[in-house]
């Protein structure tokens, strides 16, 4: 049998029976050996007794395609071998399409893994409050929540960092945490006023987790839109309920 292909002419093709690796047999067409020569450059043989077909498949190869992505608008190439690995390795349907560039794919995956850690975070810190370490993580979870997408709750992010440090004033990284909060909700006097603090304890402290924040907060002292919303009338630092 042949089959036209407008893109790569005419390729023969072959009957074979496959085996899945779920041991389902059945038969397919399949690329000629000798026409695989006629793939274009960058073109990737498929494994066809890998792929999970849905309505379409099987596919005899993986040629790289263009693809705008839905979430950021800019092009991308969905390879070919990153083609055969959702197919074949990952073993998605063969109709599943890339609609995300591998950037917003990243950011994707990493807020969803940021989201589970945080639920993790609050369950935990509800169920040890008097773990400093639970209430240090949750402080650093909200944190870390926010900087990327939003969500979760500020004061209490505020409140778990202040425990933190009652329960074990050797966590000084929990100024840091209770310093950023502070900026995502705005009050930059706060923010200032816990990011000093901060600094003031860290000194001498060797602990590598804190030398890092030690950089991070002087950077962040160095912005001047601190500054310049400390100075603002409209500073939000008056409003809204205050953490305990
Ligand atoms: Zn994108």
């Amino acid at each position: 049998m042949q089959v036209w292909s407008s893109e790569f002419g005419a390729l023969r093709l072959i009957e074979r029976t496959v085996t899945t690796p779920e041991g389902r047999s059945f038969s397919l067409w399949d690329l000629h050996p000798d026409d695989a020569r006629k793939l274009p450059p960058g073109a990737v043989r498929a494994d066809i007794s890998r792929q999970v077909f849905g309505l379409g498949g099987p596919v005899l190869f993986y040629v790289d395609r263009q693809r705008r992505c839905r979430t950021c608008g800019e092009d991308f190439v969905f390879r070919a071998t990153e083609q055969r690995y959702w197919y074949e390795t990952l073993r998605f349907m063969i109709d599943a399409d890339a609609v995300h560039c591998a950037r917003c794919r990243r950011q994707i995956r990493q807020g969803k893994a940021r989201a589970a850690h945080h639920a993790e975070a609050v369950a935990a810190a509800h169920a040890h409050p008097d773990d400093a370490g639970a209430q240090l993580a949750l402080a650093a979870s909200t944190s870390a929540l926010r900087e990327h997408a939003g969500g979760g709750d500020i004061d209490a992010g505020i409140a778990a960092a202040r425990r933190a440090l009652r329960l074990k004033p050797s966590l000084v990284e929990a100024l840091y945490h209770e310093g950023r909060l502070q900026a995502h909700a705005g009050r930059p006097a706060k923010t200032r006023e816990a990011l000093e603090a901060f600094l003031k304890r860290a000194e001498g402290l060797s602990r590598r987790e804190v030398k890092t924040l030690v950089r991070a907060a002087q950077t962040w002292l160095e912005r001047a839109d601190i500054d310049d919303a400390a100075s603002s009338p409209k500073s939000q630092d008056s409003k809204g309920p205050e953490p305990a």
